[in-house]
């Protein structure tokens, strides 16, 4: 019988309840089981494709080009799980579906309602991931925060379960916070609210990943087992980790989630083998040197904008043994700053991520110019590589006026284009490119020898393309094309020439990193920074 676990968040939002939904994930794994994740967005966006990264953090892509969530980015790092379109569920999505069906005449005359239309097509689609054949269980990590009005269809369909799948169909697992004051004592009374909360909607939570700043004590723990009627072993201490959060496998199977977990949903298992989260976090926390890399990107004030890429760099340093130090250079600095010397003081590594939109961009190209100049390893990513052409053009080609038509458009040197704006080109539309696709590798290339294969495969999304008009000039001056689609129509992967490690790509590398897979290309940048830093 298939198995479901709903994990809710409690108190406020920003509690990692991600990262918690995709430990559980990792621990259920690795005792043997096939576990898949989805991700319940309460808002009406249909997709993440068109939300801000300042509002809502990076925007993360599977392999079947869906835009989703950054939470599928922490499932596709903490287990194995296959994601795509199907893990990511959206209220817009729901309705959506409805509303067509209603359009169709499918709903036979009757009224279309919240309960049971809205709800029974939740769980249609929570069951068309978690009744796949080789699927054991599947966590649903509903986001919001219990008593958003949003969340309640979605919370009205996980109680639903309980009916459905009986009692040992389904757990609940509710994430909270249990926050301190002065004096160090830790307030239990907005857990106590927010469970209350979740039963009177009918849902008992069985398990309790309680956020503190310290592990919760004996008498903390009794006293919320004893107001949330929640089983006192259940109420699990999720304090903040001091050095990674890859920790958090470890420190959830130490106070027993998964036993509690598999006993709970009468689960077949055998122990749980968590030797590569071990080894993960013994190298974090054995690394002695430091290579500093200047993340030099638009969106730098929020964190979780570049999340993949920043936990690929960390996975590139565990792969060195090597602890990475982010530096986050906002791009528009780059540009107003008198010495750019002077921000990149100490830096063993540039790299410039993906973007959107023509502000920063100038910084972005400053930042590259400096580091091909200065020798220091550059990794640009999608338009990152899109700034180095750029860059490039400008420097080496003398095209003064070289830009994207993105940000430039009519510009005379249109060195990064849409493609129905490339005469040579033709058969390809100019919407975006999403998913993933294969690409070829140039021989004697940077990024031949860091993947060590000819072929890849890799995700995109972006809608402009190096210019072929302009490739055999790029080339002839010593920007290697390194990489391209398997017709070869389009660029992939550039290289400096006569640079120890300029490498940009059209792709987005960051999403297929993982702590115990680190990607080649990032554990090739690392290493270069680690040379360069001597
Ligand atoms: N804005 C660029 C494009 O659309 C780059 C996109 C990206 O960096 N993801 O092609």
């Amino acid at each position: 019988m298939k198995k479901y676990i709903f994990v809710t968040g409690g108190v406020c939002s920003g509690l990692g309840k991600g990262v918690a939904a995709a430990s559980l994930g990792s621990l259920l794994e690795r005792s043997g089981l096939h576990v898949r994740l989805v991700k319940i967005d309460p808002y009406i966006n249909v997709d993440a494709g068109t939300m801000s990264p300042y509002q809502h953090g990076e925007v993360y892509v599977t392999d079947d080009g869906a835009e989703t969530d950054l939470d599928l980015g922490n499932y596709a790092r903490y287990t194995s799980a296959p994601l795509g379109k199907e893990n990511s569920i959206t209220t817009g999505q729901i309705y959506q579906e409805v509303i067509q069906r209603e359009r169709e005449g499918r709903y036979l005359g009757r009224t279309v309602q919240v309960i049971p239309h809205i709800t029974d097509e939740i769980k249609r689609r929570i069951c068309l991931v978690g009744e796949a054949a080789d699927v054991d269980v599947t966590i649903i990590e509903i986001g919001g925060t219990v008593g958003d009005i949003e969340s309640v269809p979605f919370l009205e369909a996980a109680r639903q379960f309980i009916h459905d799948t009986g009692k040992k169909g389904v757990m609940f697992v509710h994430v909270t916070l249990v926050p301190g004051v002065a004096g160090g004592e830790l307030k239990t009374k907005p857990t106590q609210h927010s469970v209350k909360e979740l039963r009177e909607i009918g849902i008992q939570p069985d398990v309790l990943l309680c956020r503190a700043a310290r592990p919760l004590n004996i008498d903390e723990r009794k006293k919320i087992a004893l107001f949330t009627n929640v089983e006192e072993e259940a109420v699990i201490s999720a304090y903040d980790v001091p050095t990674t959060i890859y920790e958090i496998p470890l420190l959830f199977h130490d106070q027993r989630l998964d036993e509690i977990a598999v006993e709970r949903l009468n689960l077949q298992v055998g122990p749980a083998d968590l030797s590569v989260w071990r080894r993960v976090v013994g190298t974090i926390k054995s690394a002695t040197r430091t290579v500093r890399i200047a993340l030099v990107g638009k969106y730098i004030e929020l964190g979780d904008s570049y999340k993949s890429v920043t936990e690929a760099l960390s996975h590139g340093g565990i792969a060195n043994g090597v602890r990475v130090e982010i530096v986050r250079i906002d791009s528009e600095r780059v540009e107003n700053v008198a010495r750019i010397e002077e921000l990149f003081e100490g830096i063993d590594g540039v790299l410039i991520p993906g973007g959107f939109g023509a502000r920063g961009v100038k910084g972005m190209i400053l930042a590259a110019r400096y580091a091909r100049v200065n020798k220091i390893p550059c990794f640009g990513i999608c338009l990152g590589l899109q700034v180095m052409v750029i860059e490039f053009a400008r420097s080496i080609l003398k095209l003064e006026d070289a830009n994207s038509t993105e940000f430039a458009p009519g510009c005379a040197s249109p060195v990064v284009s849409l493609l129905e704006e490339q005469i040579d080109v033709k058969n390809y539309g100019g919407t975006m490119r999403l998913g993933k696709s294969d690409a070829v590798l140039g021989a004697d290339t940077k990024i031949r020898e860091a993947y060590a294969t000819e072929t890849i495969n890799e995700r995109h999304r972006h809608r402009y393309e190096v210019s072929n008009r302009f490739r055999e000039r790029l080339a002839e001056k010593g920007m290697i094309i390194a990489g391209t689609t398997m017709d070869r129509e389009l660029v992939e992967s550039v290289q400096w020439s006569d640079h120890p490690w300029g490498i940009g790509v059209q792709f987005h590398p960051e999403f297929k990193s993982k702590p115990f897979d680190p990607h080649p290309l990032f554990t090739s940048f690392v290493n270069a920074s680690l040379v360069h830093a001597g």
